[in-house]
């Protein structure tokens, strides 16, 4: 089946492990505040391929994986496209290329499930942990990505989480560790990935003729973010 696809990176070195090629689908049914890729939210755009012309094109690259790598499917939301991506790395796995999942986890778990069939790990963005601020600055449910990452425990899937740290929004130590605490109920997460904010996307919301609801809000330094996470431990 056909997929739409926003863009992709040939080989990606910060979405998940090794080398990968990531595949950045097209639609989103959350508007996060920081959002940095908002030229994948519409449901139309980008390109469209077959499942099996891209897992010929992510073949090609294997030499390339070595022990670790393997292909990423980000967005975007990617269970909004989920028999595409299921049937992708149904594909991919005959080729015992490993399969990384980055989602959100909003959405049906029936489609999660699908997807998850043929996923090696998970990287689970984990915007906020209480379902006042997720619904003001996502415009989603708190209470789907903790369903996705039950499902996740159940089907025994390594997930890594990932959480943006915005000025305003989530940089308190009291936040992070509402972060951690969350993550130690689950027996499947490996890892938290910390996200400082970056505004490079100004231009691009500007091209698209849409508002940045962050503003000016300045980059968060690594040195604040190291900072905010020794006041955790
Ligand atoms: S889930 Fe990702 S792509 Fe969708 S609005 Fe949030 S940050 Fe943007």
């Amino acid at each position: 089946m056909e997929g739409r696809i926003s863009s992709v990176q040939s080989m990606g070195a910060v979405d998940g492990p090794g080398l990968r090629y990531v595949v950045f689908m097209q639609g989103c049914p959350l508007r996060c505040k920081y959002c940095h890729n908002p030229e994948t939210w519409s449901t139309q755009g980008g390109t469209t391929q077959t499942a099996d012309e891209l897992c010929r094109t992510v073949t090609r690259y294997k030499p390339y994986f070595g022990e670790s790598g393997g292909i990423t499917v980000s967005g975007g939301e990617p269970l909004m496209q989920a028999d595409f991506v299921a049937e992708l790395f149904e594909k991919l796995h005959r080729e015992h290329i490993h399969t990384v999942l980055d989602t959100s986890g909003a959405g049906s778990l029936k489609d999660a499930e699908k997807v998850l069939r043929h996923t090696d790990l998970v990287l689970c963005d984990l915007k906020f942990t209480t379902e006042e601020s997720y619904r003001e600055n996502c415009g989603g449910s708190l209470r789907h990505t903790l369903e996705f990452l039950k499902l996740t425990e159940k089907m025994g899937i390594p997930v890594w989480i990932r959480h943006v740290v915005a000025p305003g929004l989530t940089d308190t130590a009291e936040g992070l560790l509402a972060v951690k605490t969350l993550c130690k109920a689950f027996s499947n997460i490996e890892k938290i990935e910390w996200l400082p904010f970056k505004n490079l996307c100004v231009p691009k919301y500007k091209s698209l003729g849409l508002q940045f609801q962050m503003g000016d809000a300045p980059a968060l330094s690594a040195a604040r973010l190291e900072a905010l996470l020794s006041e955790t431990e």
